[in-house]
């Protein structure tokens, strides 16, 4: 599969960020729990080189658990701060203001040492689109926080959030573009919904799901669609097309139609929680 993106587009979005960049302590970056790896774009580890760095992985809700928590290993053991969240719940967001602090404790410390006193730790949100930052922003910030207002130096229009007495947030979220080198990466980044429908082959994402569950999570499948899993991946499309009667006006199996209803029960969660790549694959290369 090939994927197109207007690189005037993107150029912006990077500088934009490096300069938002320089004004702060902390990087929140969001990646999908369920591509963990996918979702990220390594350009972020040089441009938030020197500051420090919380990890997201967000839509934990649809991811496994258990590989969650070895992504979540991986990355600590990375060296980064890492939370598991579901960015629409207000719960955990407590957590998060006492892992931005705790990530942050050494600049506090070095501050107080030199008297500056009440100098908030100031964040920004970054990462691929639709990740969800801006249902975390939402969520982080509430109705309650009062918008800090423009200040000198600051680009005019950027707006910062107060969040407690000792962190600020940038209000909008600097954008990260998905690197599509390995295929696998558009795959996977198609599947979760990352990548705009309009441009992909839903038939051949559904099959290329369908060999992955197969494998990977064995018995998903029949327990939803009621379905062989020893058949092949087309033949299992039929039958998925069978069991939700999806029909053709001409009275045949619609494959098209159950394809795209199979990655939108797959995309909401109702297949179950799952994680399409896992750490050890990537220790072993
Ligand atoms: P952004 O492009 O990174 O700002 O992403 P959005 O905040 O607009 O979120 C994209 C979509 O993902 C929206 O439909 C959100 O409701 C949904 N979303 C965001 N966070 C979560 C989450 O933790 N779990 C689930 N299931 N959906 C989420």
């Amino acid at each position: 599969m090939n994927f197109q993106w207007y690189p005037g587009h993107m150029t912006k979005a990077k500088r934009q960020m490096q300069e938002d960049i320089k004004l702060i302590d902390l990087v929140i970056e969001l990646v999908d729990a369920r591509i963990p790896l996918s979702s990220r774009n390594p350009d972020i580890d040089e441009l938030g080189k020197n500051k420090y760095r919380l990890i997201l992985m967000n839509k934990a809700d649809l991811a496994d658990r258990k590989a969650t928590e070895q992504w979540s290993a991986f990355f600590k053991k990375k060296g980064y701060y890492v939370v598991s969240l579901d960015a629409r719940s207000k719960n955990g967001m407590k957590s998060i203001a006492d892992i931005i602090m705790e990530a942050c404790k050494e600049k506090m410390e070095r501050d107080r040492k030199r008297g500056i006193k009440n100098r908030p730790v100031r964040a920004m949100v970054v990462g691929i689109p639709n990740v969800g930052k801006s249902t975390f922003i939402n969520s982080y910030a509430g109705k309650a926080c009062a918008k800090t207002g423009n200040k000198p130096g600051v680009t005019k229009g950027k707006q910062w959030i107060r969040l407690s007495k000792s962190v600020e947030l940038l209000d909008t979220p600097g954008i990260l573009w998905p690197k599509f080198e390995d295929q696998k990466v558009g795959l996977r980044l198609a599947l979760i919904g990352s990548i705009r429908d309009e441009i992909l082959n839903t038939d051949e994402l559904a099959v290329e799901l369908i060999r992955f569950l197969k494998t990977q999570y064995p018995g998903i499948l029949t327990e939803r669609y009621e379905v062989e899993e020893t058949q092949k991946e087309t033949e299992l499309l039929c039958g998925i097309a069978e069991n939700r009667k999806c029909i053709t006006k001409g009275g045949e199996l619609d494959y098209s139609k159950a394809a795209a209803l199979l990655i939108d029960e797959f995309r909401s969660g109702k297949l179950g929680k799952v994680t399409l790549e896992w750490p050890k694959e990537q220790e072993n290369g």
